[in-house]
């Protein structure tokens, strides 16, 4: 499971930076898709071969009592409660200030594990920009410079030090372990999830599985269909939900991400019901930047009329356009139909982020899209495409190699990836495109 780190502090010491710093996005494709939400405050980092989740919880107003403040209190105390590490940062070049404080005493009842840091350090001396801050009572401060970078990639190798610690060794559940597909499946709260999760495993194993954890558990629950073996990762907890849980902590931005992150396929639920709300796009977001393989599930699709099928149907293309290479399925977890289609969705969604595409064929591919299109000039220089290989998998990534690959537009980009996605059948996964030139 990934590390979660949250960053806290009051508005304007540079938490936005470090996040940006910290999750540098990897595809610019992503950016432009219409009708796509980002979360700016979630995002996933790594440093070396070292992955983890980051939060930037925003401003910070323990002391409201209702509005928008709150609202984003409450945010910040669920991001807390969920991080493994907190780095909790000031500004080296204001000193210390009482609002400071209030987030100490807030973090200290919290009882996470909280690394001061403070920020716009560079130029200072250690002493001199450290000083003030002792009084916090959170020991020696780490310092940083969040836009310039100094002292970033230390200050993340030490809170993964310090998350991995205090982590308990991951249960492995029987041989869950490399059996089958890992699915995740996420959706906002009341869209139908844990109605799923007891229609594909069964009351019976529900009642088996619904044994105590702590919130942290990522909990991988096997199971089998038409002989086909699957493991169902239940980070968020859902297949333990019952009636009177339901209200407390409905839905984990934390927990979904992890869910993706180890999932191979993630099943997104939507509700047929009610309008595609913001959550569901941003919930969408989440998954596009992971990469993982996508089906959709359009669930409650019961008792609708056909006219409300149509109106529904129009409305999910357009707003969720950015899904174009996911699957959609209208169904009933209720009822239990759909479900059939649905589980050959995720095995072709699985197969299709697996592939193993091979040199030769992937540049024959590549030969033949340039043949049928080539790219644009860019002043006088045509960039030229040589060969492509494979580089990586769940999502496959396709590396094309040739010169002055830098002037390749993202039209152009999009109409390799289209290209290699209808040679290869590549349904249900996102492919990214990777370009190298040699020179
Ligand atoms: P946030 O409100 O905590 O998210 O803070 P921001 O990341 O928006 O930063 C607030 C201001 O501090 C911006 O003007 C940043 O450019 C500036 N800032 C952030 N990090 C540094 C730093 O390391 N050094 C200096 N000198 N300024 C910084
Ligand atoms: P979760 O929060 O995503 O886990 O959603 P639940 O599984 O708790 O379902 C929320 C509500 O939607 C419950 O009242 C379910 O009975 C209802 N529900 C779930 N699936 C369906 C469905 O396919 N059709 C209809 N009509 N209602 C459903």
């Amino acid at each position: 499971m990934k590390p979660v780190i949250a960053l806290v502090g009051r508005p304007n010491v540079g938490k936005s930076t470090l996040f940006n710093r910290l999750t540098r996005s990897r595809d610019a494709l992503v950016a432009d898709l219409p009708g796509l939400t980002r979360d700016r405050h979630y995002g996933e980092g790594r440093v070396g071969e070292r992955p983890f989740l980051v939060i930037d919880t925003g401003g910070f107003e323990p002391v409201a009592k209702e509005g928008i403040m709150y609202e984003m209190a409450k945010q910040t105390k669920q991001a807390v409660a969920e991080a493994d590490v907190v780095v909790f940062i000031v500004d080296g070049r204001q000193g210390l200030t009482p609002h400071d404080k209030t987030i100490t005493d807030f973090l200290r009842k919290a009882g996470r594990q909280v690394m001061l840091v403070v920020n716009k350090a560079e130029g200072m001396k250690y002493t001199s920009v450290t000083a003030d801050f002792y009084e916090l009572g959170l020991g020696d401060p780490y310092v940083i410079s969040a836009a310039h970078g100094d002292g970033v990639v230390d200050l993340v190798n030490e809170s993964l030090d310090i998350a991995f610690a205090q982590r308990a060794p991951e249960p492995e559940t029987e041989a869950a372990a490399g059996r089958g597909v890992k699915i995740a499946i996420v959706g906002r709260p009341n869209v139908g999830k844990s109605t799923l999760v007891n229609t594909l495993l069964g009351e019976d194993r529900v009642i088996a599985f619904d044994m105590p954890g702590t919130t942290r558990d990522s909990i991988e629950i096997p199971f089998e269909r038409e002989g086909k073996h699957y493991t169902l990762i239940d980070t968020a907890g859902i297949r333990r939900r019952g009636k009177v849980f339901e209200a407390i902590e409905k839905f984990s931005v934390v927990k979904t991400l992890q869910s993706i992150s180890e999932a191979n396929v993630v099943l997104l639920l939507l509700d047929a019901q009610q309008d595609i709300s913001e959550q569901d796009a941003h919930i969408a977001g989440f998954v596009l930047e992971s990469g993982r393989a996508l089906v959709v599930g359009v669930n409650k699709w019961d008792g609708l009329d056909a006219d409300k099928r149509d109106a529904i149907k129009m409305d999910m293309e357009r707003k969720l356009s950015f899904l174009f290479f996911a699957k959609f399925h209208f169904i009933s977890a209720l009822k239990g139909s759909g479900i059939g289609p649905l589980m050959k969705s995720i095995d072709s969604a699985y197969a299709a982020a697996m592939a193993k595409l091979s040199t030769p064929r992937l540049t024959r591919a590549l030969i033949e899209a340039v043949e049928h299109q080539q790219p644009r000039r860019k002043g006088s220089i045509r960039p030229k495409l040589r060969y492509a290989h494979q580089g990586g998998q769940n999502p496959p990534i396709v590396v094309i190699h040739g010169n002055a690959l830098d002037a390749i537009d993202d039209s152009y980009k999009r109409y390799l990836e289209k290209h290699f996605r209808e040679t290869f059948s590549l349904v249900g996964t996102p492919l990214r495109i990777e370009l190298r030139s040699s020179k």
